[in-house]
């Protein structure tokens, strides 16, 4: 649409008057590592991190929500409960911009999902171009995240002394126009904005032995693979991969109710296809009891059935589940030996 300079001493100001209007949430330092959490000074915000423990999923689909309250008196009633508001996110790398495309796709297909449609309605987001791979755990480039050219309002690019800023909507115009101090780009700016991207490829490497458009077929032919069992005798079920990726979105719902159970609220919280009790039914039955079968589950999701389900892959490479993963169990590896055959 547009393309602008943002000073980087501008940076601060910009977050400051945004937080007047809106909640502001971006990465920030915790311990050595980095979060996305409420800005409350612009001074937090680290448009500098590598990685994120959790992804900004969390601001859209929040660990635990509330989905509704109800009474079962001689009226009973049920009531939706939408806790959404104004935000603006900061610092949205593209594997995790896209896996917020697969989250849109997700929640409006099917049985669209208020809750989450709400947040992501009045959420705009700024994204920023990574220069350099997180760490050796990032595949973005195998899985074609690397860059984005939608889903986002504003996009920066880091220039050295200030960022370029691509902006993609008119609510990222207004909000980059109305409460920062800008101007148009140049054509020295254009020309310094193809150096800086022209000189970020060669430092990611491609971590698939094969192109991932190949993933839904090899998994197609890898059900019965020794792989899984491989992997179900070195998981420890903890469902930290899970938790951690972008992408993943399953929920289990439960209800709190008072003692005389005449009145309650109705929650969700992530869930994970790791742990034991994921797939436990009416019963006691447990369709997916083994480690081995949950492993081959999670696979499968990310290179098979969420493509079948929406056209897209289910990983966007950001390495998340393997720098959580205890035992070390690395769906890279994973992919590529499923690959090689053996
Ligand atoms: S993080 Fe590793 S050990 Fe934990 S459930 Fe996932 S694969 Fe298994
Ligand atoms: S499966 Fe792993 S690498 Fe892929 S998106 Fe999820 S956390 Fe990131």
């Amino acid at each position: 649409m547009s393309l602008w300079i943002l000073d980087k001493g501008a940076v601060a100001p910009l977050v400051n008057a945004l937080r007047a209007d809106y909640r502001v949430i971006g990465p920030q330092a915790k311990g050595p590592k980095f979060v996305f959490d409420p800005i409350e000074d612009p001074a937090q915000l680290r448009l500098d991190y590598n990685t994120t423990i959790l992804p900004p999923k969390k601001v859209l689909q929040p660990p635990e929500e509330r989905l509704a309250t109800f009474s079962m008196g001689s009226e009973p009633r049920v009531a939706p409960v939408v806790e959404a508001e104004p935000t603006v996110l900061l610092g949205v790398h593209t594997c995790d911009l896209h896996a917020i495309q697969l989250l849109d796709k997700v929640f409006s297909t099917d049985y669209p999902d208020a809750h989450y449609l709400e947040r992501r309605q009045q959420t705009i987001i700024f994204s920023i171009e990574c220069l350099e791979p997180c760490d050796e755990h990032s595949f973005c480039k195998s899985m074609g995240t690397l860059t984005a050219g939608e889903g986002y309002d504003v996009h920066l690019t880091d220039l050295g002394l200030a960022y370029a800023a691509d902006v993609a909507t008119e609510a990222g115009k207004a909000l980059l126009t109305r409460y920062g101090t800008v101007r148009e780009a140049t054509d020295a700016d254009v020309r310094r904005l193809n150096e800086v991207m022209g000189a970020k490829w060669p430092r990611f490497t491609y971590r698939l032995n094969f192109d991932a458009a190949e993933l839904p077929a090899l998994l197609s032919m890898a059900y019965d693979h020794p792989l899984w069992d491989e992997l179900g005798e070195r998981c420890y079920a903890c469902g930290a991969c899970t938790i951690v990726c972008p992408t993943c979105y399953c929920f289990n719902v439960f209800d709190e109710t008072n003692m005389a159970l005449t009145e309650g609220e109705r929650w969700r919280r992530w869930d994970s296809c790791q742990l034991d009790e994921f797939a436990r039914v009416a019963g006691g039955e447990n369709f997916r009891a083994a480690r081995a079968a949950r492993q081959r589950h999670r696979f499968m999701r990310k290179g098979k059935y969420i493509y079948e389900k929406i056209g897209e892959l289910g990983c966007v490479g950001c390495g998340r589940c393997i720098r959580a993963c205890i035992p070390k169990i690395n769906i890279v590896d994973g992919f590529n030996t499923i690959h090689g055959g053996g």
